[in-house]
């Protein structure tokens, strides 16, 4: 196979001092279009639409010992289709580089293709292959890595077999494992060296040490190798026309100078990290360092990201395993406070008695109630109520105004008051719960003294990330050790989330009580107007329209069973007269008193209203014209007997008159010819003289 590449003006490509010009490394800078290659490979360049060359980086003469010629294709220069290339490139979801095979320049060493798709090209990398070893003794390697990973207990574990391998397999002079702290800053958490190289086990770097946008550009790109930080860029050439390349997922993708000043610094020669990704997110990074310059062949780099693959599996397991335990510990503590609660006839005093409970299963030293005049209740530690609680109060209910939690492991440095208590609440975990007033619930973590043995004073370096300063690559690593007051021990994202959802459940348990409230106020609210309705507010009796319904009732019953039934009707005597001289509020009384009167002489079934002014009637079901007539008379008497003075000339008390009648089979009609009959009866009685009864006959 002949390999032909076009000739190229090199005026158009950058200088190596633009490259090198840039010494600011900051968020927005493109890292990923540097436009320049490290020279130990080719980048070729291939239109995906035609197959023909289109740029190039890299000494191709050199490695590849090529005549150049115009516009060859990938079939003219590697032997291979650039449908084949397409293909194989779609292989892989994450468009990281894939291995195509290998090419044969003449009597050189063969070189690895590896093969991705950017923009409108195809991209292929032509690096150093290792051509020892089977196939089968490379499976049988990595089969065994895998097993003694995923056999470990701890994450620890894990982590120093991968160490130990990778550094085995690569012969780098140190290999460590770099963890993401919550803050960006990074752990040295594992690590395996030669004796002279430097010890970073157990050392934190600044976040600065590795930007945002370097982060992001490891998560996409999970190996990146400088084989040797004197390197001479080779530049893309020709320089593409308009937006620079995006060169995110080339393997040979030139570093930032800043870099590879931070290398020197460090003084290495040679590099390589491995990205460790779990559900998409950069948690780590398997780095390794060497004092002489070190090329790996292409096939350890992917023997190695198959390990990191293979650790970063472990954690998720881990990590979820532990999560779902104590997750399910932690749900089922606060699902018994819940249940508690909702058994509870007063769940705001049930919650304030599980303070304890609530206590113990957020992983805490204390736990409070507060609410907008201070504390409630409490448990563990807690602050005494000195007045302060308050400002305490509204502080978190402004932090909680538009989120479900707040927490922090550093109270103090938001809530400078909070430095009275940093001892024993460093950390907070807030939640808001609406009872029936706004209540904070409040976890509290005390203070946990960190020595951190940073990699070189953080101090140094701050602004690097900052757009406005000039960042310096940093030039000591000397170990500097801080000591980090006023900070509790993080809050966990699965902590922060039970809590969550306990405010959730508090305010479901607490809205249902309060709708129960609401509906016994309205159940009672409605039995007062029934009652209203039917009624006479003045004596308690029942009023017209009840009379009127229990009438109609009895006399259906009575017609049907074939019983009698009969009806008095009663009328004060002269009461015009009696108001008169009295007065209204005195007419008033004396009606309750006659009202009464009548209410003691009747049985359970008998029904006894005022209705009208100063008018009653009784309904006594089962009883004949006699029976009442003898009821009747009692009535009157009673009354009479009252001795309620009455000014009439002709009477010296309050007297009644009184129409009985009665259902007999000369009644017809309906129940309002009982009524009619016991006023024509009661008629009679006025006409008698007053004080008397009268019973209607039916005549
Ligand atoms: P009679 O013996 O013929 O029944 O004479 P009377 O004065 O009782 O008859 P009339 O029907 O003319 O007067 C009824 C009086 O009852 C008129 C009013 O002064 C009085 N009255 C009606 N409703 C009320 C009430 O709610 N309170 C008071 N205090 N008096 C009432
Ligand atoms: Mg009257
Ligand atoms: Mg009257």
């Amino acid at each position: 196979m002949t390999l032909q590449i076009p000739s190229t003006t090199d005026a158009s490509a950058p200088s190596r001092d633009a490259v090198h010009d840039s010494r600011r490394l900051c968020d927005s800078e493109p890292i990923h279009a540097p436009g320049s290659i490290q020279p130990h490979g080719v980048l070729l360049l291939f239109d995906a639409a035609t197959g023909v060359l289109s740029h190039r980086a890299g000494n191709c003469e050199r490695l590849l010992g090529l005549a150049p010629r115009d516009n060859p294709t990938a079939c003219d220069l590697l032997g291979i289709s650039i449908d084949d290339l397409i293909v194989s490139c779609l292989l892989n979801l994450n468009d990281e580089p894939v291995y195509v095979g290998l090419a044969r320049p003449g009597d050189r060493r063969p070189l690895a293709m590896m093969a991705h798709r950017t923009g409108r090209f195809v991209a292929v990398e032509l690096l150093q292959a290792e051509l020892e070893g089977s196939v089968a003794s490379a499976l049988d390697l990595a089969g065994a890595i895998f097993t003694r990973i995923n056999a470990c207990q701890s994450l620890r574990d894990a982590c120093a077999v991968a160490v130990d391998q990778v550094r085995a397999i690569t012969g780098f002079d140190s290999v460590m494992i770099y963890r993401f702290q919550d803050d960006d800053s990074g752990s040295v958490i594992a690590e395996s060296r030669i004796a002279q190289a430097a010890k970073y086990l157990g050392h934190r770097f600044p976040a600065s040490d590795v930007p945002r946008q370097v982060r992001e550009l490891l998560r996409r790109n999970l190996i990146r190798m400088v084989p040797d930080v004197d390197y001479e860029p080779a530049p893309l050439v020709p320089t593409p026309c308009g937006a620079p390349m995006d060169m995110s997922h080339c393997i040979l993708r030139s570093v930032a100078p800043i870099h590879l000043e931070y290398m020197k610094n460090m003084g290495l020669r040679a590099s390589m990290s491995i990205s460790l990704l779990a559900e998409g997110e950069l948690w780590g990074l398997i780095i390794c360092h060497h004092y002489q310059p070190r090329l790996v062949p292409v096939e350890t780099q992917l023997f190695c990201r198959h390990i990191a693959t293979s650790l970063s599996a472990f954690v998720l397991a881990h990590e979820r395993a532990e999560s779902a335990r104590l997750g399910t510990m932690q749900a089922a503590a606060l699902d018994s406070v819940l249940e508690a609660m909702r058994r509870s006839e007063d769940p705001e005093r049930r919650l304030r008695t599980s303070c304890e409970e609530l206590q113990r299963l957020i992983d805490s030293g204390g736990f409070i109630l507060l609410a907008e005049d201070g504390l409630i209740a409490g448990a563990g530690w807690y602050p005494e109520e000195d007045g302060r609680l308050a400002a305490l109060y509204d502080f978190l209910h402004d932090k909680l105004k538009d989120r479900e939690s707040y927490a922090t492991d550093r109270l103090s440095e938001e809530y400078p008051q909070g430095a009275a208590m940093v001892r024993e609440a460093s950390g907070v975990l807030a939640i808001r719960l609406q009872a029936s007033r706004p209540l904070i619930a409040l976890w509290l973590r005390p203070e946990q003294v960190e020595e951190i043995d940073w990699a070189g004073d953080p101090r140094k370096d701050e602004g690097l990330e900052g757009s406005s300063q000039q960042p310096s690559p940093r030039l000591s690593f000397v170990t500097w050790r801080e000591t980090v007051r006023g900070r509790s021990r993080p809050w966990a994202r699965r902590q922060i989330e039970a809590v969550e959802l306990f405010r959730t459940r508090v305010g479901y348990a607490m809205q249902r009580v309060r709708l129960e409230r609401a509906n016994a106020e309205l159940a009672e609210a409605n039995a007062l107007l029934a009652t209203q309705a039917t009624t006479d507010p003045l004596t308690g009796l029942a009023n017209r329209r009840l009379f009127d319904d229990r009438l109609r009732e009895e006399w259906s019953r009575a017609q049907r069973e074939d019983r009698p039934l009969a009806l008095i009707a009663i009328d004060i005597d002269h009461f015009k007269e009696y108001n008169d001289r009295f007065g209204h509020p005195a007419g008033d009384e004396c009606l309750k008193r006659v009202a009464e009167a009548i209410g003691g002489t009747f049985r359970e079934i008998d029904i006894a209203a005022r209705t009208g002014g100063e008018e009653f009637a009784l309904l006594l079901p089962g009883i004949d014209a006699e029976g009442a007539a003898l009821v009747a008379d009692r009535i009157r008497a009673a009354i009479e007997g009252l001795g309620v003075e009455h000014p009439h000339p002709d009477q010296t008390v309050v007297t009644i008159s009184l129409g009985v009648a009665a259902t007999s089979p000369t009644l017809t009609g309906d129940a309002s010819a009982l009524m009619a009959a016991a006023d024509r009866a009661l008629y009679r009685a006025k006409e008698n003289g007053r004080n008397a009864i009268a019973l209607d006959r039916g005549d």
